[in-house]
């Protein structure tokens, strides 16, 4: 069997199982070639690579991983698919489909059992309904993950992307840069899937940094610091930062002028490494239990 990215090829399998596609699962199946080689260039996929993919669909991406990686484990929730499935990658012995809630998957336990302990690739077109928890379950999970290559709605990507000082910075841009380089990879328009989103989409390219880059003594603080940080976008770090709710105005003043940052300033303009020295003033100050 061929490729299955084209418009003819996905109606055809679509239609002959007599498959109806669920929103509520976000269903929205890839119908463009050339999206497809920049998942697999963007996700560097090479022979020796162990595969996870969330939401496989038809099968139109795992096809072309299977006929590159080592193994690839696809993990799709609705259970109509299965025999779909079974029949598109029918040839390729090293997929493995299993019908889970990827929500519900111990996926440490997955990567021992089926992937060799790793490491890994996460590299999906993702429902668009739990994107975030999904890229952070890898993230925060003790999971061996090298590369998260993901489609996603075009917004989410500009915010996991996103500089300082830009409308887009937040919480999921911190959140995700602290353990990764991120990497515009493709933009994919509505028309490139069917049925049609009402909203684009981008490739981004998530790799996973071997070495800490920005050590903080409690990540706990760090995220909270970060959270009371953008609490309040339009207010100075004086003011946001009282929402940590265990430091006086006083003693914010002090954090700050030890972490030789200007109390006027406002959270969107911190870069992390201001965020992990801020945070350490910060969890120095954090009352004994
Ligand atoms: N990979 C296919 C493609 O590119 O054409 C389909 C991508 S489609 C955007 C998302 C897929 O994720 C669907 O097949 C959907 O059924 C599946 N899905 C939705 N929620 C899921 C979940 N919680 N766990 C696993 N798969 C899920």
């Amino acid at each position: 069997m061929d490729r299955l990215s084209s418009h003819s090829a996905t109606k055809d399998v679509v239609q002959k199982h007599g498959f109806k596609f669920s929103k509520s699962l976000g269903q929205n199946f890839l119908i463009d070639d050339n999206v497809i080689d920049s998942i697999l260039q963007g996700a560097r996929l090479s022979k020796g690579d162990q595969i996870i993919e969330v939401g496989p669909g038809i099968g139109t991406l795992t096809r072309e991983m299977g006929k590159v990686a080592d193994k690839v484990v696809a993990i799709e929730i609705d259970r109509k698919l299965i025999p779909i499935l079974r029949e598109t990658l029918d040839d390729l012995d090293n997929v493995e489909v299993i019908n889970k809630d990827i929500l519900k998957v111990d996926v440490q336990e997955l990567v021992e059992e089926k992937l060799k302990g790793g490491p890994v690739k996460l590299i999906a077109n993702l429902p668009y309904y739990i994107t975030t928890p999904i890229v952070m379950k890898f993230l925060e999970e003790d999971i061996p993950v090298t590369d998260i290559v993901v489609m996603v709605q075009k917004e989410v990507a500009d915010r996991m992307n996103a500089v300082p000082g830009t409308k887009d910075y937040g919480t999921l841009s911190i959140a995700v840069q602290y353990y990764c380089d991120t990497e515009i990879v493709a933009k994919a328009p509505r028309h490139m899937f069917i049925p049609q989103p009402n909203v684009d989409s981008t490739v981004i390219g998530l790799h996973v940094r071997p070495e800490i880059k920005y050590p903080v003594d409690s990540e706990e603080i760090f995220f909270k610091t970060v959270k009371a940080g953008f609490s309040q976008r339009r207010k100075t770090l004086l003011n946001s930062l009282s929402t940590l709710g265990f430091l006086s105005k006083e003693e914010i003043r002090e954090v700050l002028l030890e972490a030789n940052i200007d109390e006027k300033r406002r959270g969107e303009t911190l870069s992390i490494q201001e965020f992990a020295t801020l945070s350490n003033k910060v969890n120095a100050k954090v009352p004994s239990k």
